[in-house]
């Protein structure tokens, strides 16, 4: 059982709930194209191939990044300041569902052809069965 626990700002004459987005920090930051950030699938298919990796991960100072480029991970196409908040963000619940989701296989361009009836070798079967258990992102 999850303990909701409330606290009012007095002045404000707000209640607000703690602990209401599950450490999902920065959902709507995350939406803006100001601050997009690779998606799943580029991770996945390019960032994780393991010279891909390397390169990323030896990355060359540039004092537009933060840290200078020299705290990056992989998974979460983040720039980390210093080499301990990297190491703690390796630790915490947002890079772990992180690694979860990069388990998934990723959305490519066959899948939605296949999606959308067009597989090149489409081994459908004849009666009209949608696979539906495509898109059912389910959250654990
Ligand atoms: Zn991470």
């Amino acid at each position: 059982m999850m303990q909701i626990k409330l606290l009012s700002i007095p002045t404000m004459g707000r209640l607000r709930r703690s602990r209401a987005h599950h450490a999902r920090r920065d959902v709507h930051r995350a939406a803006r194209t100001r601050v997009r950030t690779r998606d799943l699938d580029q991770i996945q298919l390019i960032d994780l191939d393991p010279k891909n990796r390397a390169a990323l991960e030896a990355q060359p100072i540039d004092f537009d990044r933060p840290g200078l480029a020299q705290h990056y991970c992989v998974e979460c196409a983040k720039y980390y300041e210093t080499d301990n908040a990297l190491k703690s963000h390796w630790k915490s619940k947002v890079h772990k569902r992180r690694l979860k989701e990069l388990k998934e296989p990723a959305y490519t361009i066959e899948e939605s052809e296949r999606a959308a009836g067009l597989g090149r070798e489409s081994k459908r079967p004849s009666t009209a069965t949608i696979p539906d258990a495509d898109g059912d992102a389910v959250m654990a």
